[in-house]
């Protein structure tokens, strides 16, 4: 258990909550809030391997769970909002959130939810073969026992809002492009950063296209970086890897590697006239056929970056209306 809980300064707690996924695990931070107990921010996934992790952490670290008074979720993605609900059931703590993050939590999972039929049909639309859409459709539904239960009570903070979380007075800053009304906060004095998964070290956080979502989220997500990048950050607590203090440099970083992809997505389109499926595997490889997971994001990632070039006249989309199911989008240059 100590290997997965890293103490920063102020008492802070990182603690490594596992994921069945390449990113390997997702940080919670505990915040200290003197004697009265701890903030948590983004609890992780809920899974019984979860449950029965911080069951184990509270038990090892003699915490209490009535010592939990507040639950901070940066964005409504499962890996960060599943465990909000079961948190809050044990602990009688509010959850906060964004109001946007509350409105996919019910887009998204909530009761009569059609968002995995319309994200399946999109897909479908943009290629996926019809083979691959069932499995996409249960996996999207599998997400809604890991988010499950759902909290009860939500309190909403918005984006040029102050916070007060762990004795410091946060301003509360807002990210797009990786999740609509994700939350970063943002104290001025330490110039500490809770990021999320806005700016994160190593990887590039997915930028997923969404049907019904925001139409351009490459645009927001670049649009977001400069705004952020002014903020002048000494060390940057993420949602995924350790903690880091590149922040302007892996700003640039990050810029850079979607001006490149769309550069290198522009070649692979070469002369032809293809489906953002054919894309993807171009880029990604047909091995992303065998992880629905792995090839959700990729697809979404890979329709962000061709709405954007759209928009920024390097390509023309072309729309045969054929059969629902049929792939109906494909992709030339300019
Ligand atoms: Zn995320």
């Amino acid at each position: 258990m100590n290997d997965r809980i890293t103490e920063w300064d102020g008492g802070w707690l990182q603690v490594k909550v596992p994921l069945p996924y390449s990113l390997k695990w997702v940080n919670a931070y505990l915040l200290p809030e003197g004697e009265a107990g701890w903030t948590v921010i983004d609890p992780g996934l809920r899974l019984e391997e979860t449950e029965a992790f911080w069951e184990e952490l509270m038990r090892s670290r003699n915490l209490a769970w009535t010592s939990i008074t507040s639950i901070v979720v940066t964005h409504h993605h499962p890996d960060h909002y599943g465990m909000a609900g079961w948190f809050q059931e044990r602990t009688g703590a509010p959850v906060w959130m964004s109001p946007v993050a509350l409105r996919n939590v019910r887009r998204l999972w909530g009761e009569g939810e059609t968002f995995s039929d319309e994200l399946t049909a999109a897909l479908l639309r943009h290629g996926l073969p019809a083979e691959l859409g069932e499995a996409m459709h249960g996996h999207l539904a599998g997400f809604r026992e890991k988010v499950s239960p759902h909290p009860r009570e939500v309190r909403l903070v918005s984006p040029g809002e102050t916070f007060v979380m762990g004795g410091i007075e946060w301003e509360v800053h807002g990210g797009e492009g990786h999740a609509p009304g994700h939350l970063l906060f943002y104290d001025r004095m330490s110039r500490r950063l809770l990021g999320g998964d806005q700016v994160l070290p190593d990887i590039s956080p997915n930028i997923g296209w969404m049907p019904g979502g925001d139409p351009d989220p490459l645009l927001s997500f670049l649009d977001s970086l400069r705004r952020l990048r002014s903020l002048e950050v000494g060390i940057l607590f993420p949602g995924h890897r350790n903690p880091y203090s590149r922040y302007r440099e892996r700003i640039d970083e990050l810029l850079d590697h979607h001006v490149r992809r769309m550069n290198k997505m522009a070649e692979l389109i070469g002369d032809g006239e293809l489906t953002a499926f054919e894309v993807c595997e171009l880029l990604f490889g047909a091995k992303l056929r065998s992880n629905t997971h792995n090839l959700r994001f990729a697809l979404a990632e890979t329709i962000a970056h061709l709405v954007r070039m759209e928009a920024e006249g390097m390509i023309v989309r072309i729309v045969h209306e054929g059969a629902p199911g049929e792939a109906a989008e494909r992709w030339r240059r300019q």
